[in-house]
């Protein structure tokens, strides 16, 4: 009897053990901001305010050397490997648009789903296309879908990607419509505190908000409201909330990295943190969240500027080289069209039609790259199934095979001299773009702060796939289906 009774004391005991070991925060945030470069944290240091930005650095932990290992650096992959701590070669995710067997497809397209909030189309939209799990994921799987996860964003791709399969909302901006929808693959009507949220911010219909500052408030004030509605990080359960600021990638685009519209993005952005930190402290408390701030890929700076500054720099656009190509494979092979479309620096074939004429692909493939290599301005076109093979520096090769996928990649990759966007660059080109290989488009930025994080930093080499592994890690859940990078030990020890 006695000795029974010690053996039930030592159980209990260890079950109160192990209950009071696993600690987790009560929620997770996890911050993207598209377009951002690393260095934005130092370039615009002085001019933040003391509760954004230049908190998270003089507060959290700093990897210094995060990159993307992988082509090509666009939205729509940035975010899914952001949270699935994978590349497109596993996660089927390979560009914003790319072909699935010959197949033009939008990498959130659904047409088996419809708008929730609006009329228009731009609600047919869902992670379907996403074949790995996510963080949010496995963190419904660990807590038998008790945790609540949500993301928002005003590009549809930057809500839905982050939050993955389980989500219980992906939110996103309908610029017909003029506010925020959804779509029915997580909910059949709005719930009543967005429809609220809609009236009061409603914006003309057509109203272009995403190249302008005011996207970045209403992104922020839709996390905040989403964060007090839902009652995010109330519980013992953890939550995830997904926020991605959309509007610096348009205003990137159109206006370049440097300047006055993208001074006032980051200053808007700023300013807009601050808030929404000073928010999450007085709602979940200081040490009881844990958040992070990272970007889905960089930019060039504008090629005329750097020319100007006589740094080596121009244009290469593969959509102005395709139909040229097209014509040259014709007058070879007898056949029209081998090519069914171009991206990112990114070369199609139409198998269906090559196998049909009798012709092997991998002689097309063959004579495509020699014409593209008479281009001075192609370093390498690579042969995408076979870049193993090819005399090139190794971190390219291994980004050129994590961006590689059978069926969605395309068939062939081509790797243009440092500072050529993919763009036709002209005199009056004032904007910038990015999807290359290198430092400034892959070069991001990646600051922890909060629960279980001391300050710091590393210049230690981090990848963009060890962000998941490393919350996952943190929160003593399985990381996600596809994962491929590493928790960071400085950031978890
Ligand atoms: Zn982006």
């Amino acid at each position: 009897m006695l000795k029974k009774l010690f053996m039930l004391l030592i159980l209990s005991g260890a079950v109160l053990t192990a209950q009071s070991q696993i600690k987790r925060p009560k929620l997770v945030v996890g911050l993207v901001v598209d377009q951002m470069r690393w260095d934005y944290l130092y370039y615009y240091y002085n001019e933040f305010g003391e509760g954004g930005l230049k908190r998270l650095v003089n507060e959290g932990f700093s990897c210094e050397n995060t990159m993307i290992n992988y082509v090509p650096t666009v939205t729509a992959i940035g975010h899914s490997s952001i949270y699935t701590g994978s590349v497109p070669a596993l996660t089927g995710i390979t560009g914003n648009n790319f072909f699935i067997d010959g197949r033009p497809t939008y990498c959130c397209e659904d047409s088996t789903v419809r708008s929730v909030g609006s009329r228009s189309k731009e609600g047919q939209m869902s992670p379907r296309n996403l074949l790995a799990s996510t963080i949010g994921d496995e963190l419904k799987i660990a807590t038998d879908y008790k945790a609540k996860v949500i993301g928002v964003a005003l590009k549809d791709r930057a809500a839905i990607l982050p939050v993955g399969h389980t989500a219980d909302a992906a939110y996103w901006w309908d610029t017909s419509a003029g506010h925020y929808v959804s779509s029915t693959f997580y909910m059949n009507q709005l719930p009543r505190w967005v429809q609220d949220f809609n009236k009061v911010n409603r914006q003309k219909p057509g109203t272009d908000v995403k190249t302008s500052t005011q996207g970045i408030t209403l992104t922020f004030k839709m996390a905040e409201t989403a964060l007090e509605k839902e009652q995010m990080g109330q519980d013992d359960i953890t939550d995830l909330l997904a926020v991605s600021i959309s509007s610096t990638d348009a205003i990137g685009h159109t206006y370049g990295t440097r300047g006055k519209e993208n001074y006032d993005a980051y200053m808007q952005l700023d300013k807009d943190l601050a808030h929404f930190l000073s928010l999450l402290d007085s709602k979940i408390g200081k040490d009881n969240y844990l958040l992070f701030l990272s970007a889905d890929h960089g930019a060039a700076h504008n090629a005329n500027l750097l020319k100007h500054h006589r740094i080596s720099a121009g244009g290469y656009s593969i959509s102005s080289q395709s139909p040229k190509l097209n014509e040259y494979l014709a007058q070879q092979y007898g056949v029209k069209n081998l090519i069914v479309g171009t991206n990112s620096n990114r070369i199609f074939l139409n198998h269906a039609k090559a196998a049909q004429a009798g012709i092997a692909l991998a002689d097309i493939k063959r004579t495509a790259i020699e014409w593209l290599k008479q281009d001075e301005r192609v370093m390498y076109a690579v042969d995408f199934s076979n870049a193993e093979y090819e005399s090139m520096p190794q971190v390219i090769k291994e980004r050129i095979i994590n961006g590689y996928n059978a069926r969605r990649s395309g068939d062939i990759y081509v790797v243009t001299l440092p500072e050529y966007v993919e763009d036709s660059v002209t005199p009056q080109y004032k904007g910038t773009n990015h999807s290359m290989w290198n430092p400034y488009d892959s070069h991001i930025p990646l600051v922890f702060m909060g629960w279980g994080i001391g300050h710091g930093s590393t210049v230690a080499p981090t990848r963009i796939v060890d962000i998941a592994p490393t919350v996952c890690a943190m929160l003593h859940i399985q990381m996600p289906d596809a994962c491929v990078g590493d928790a960071i030990r400085q950031v978890v020890e």
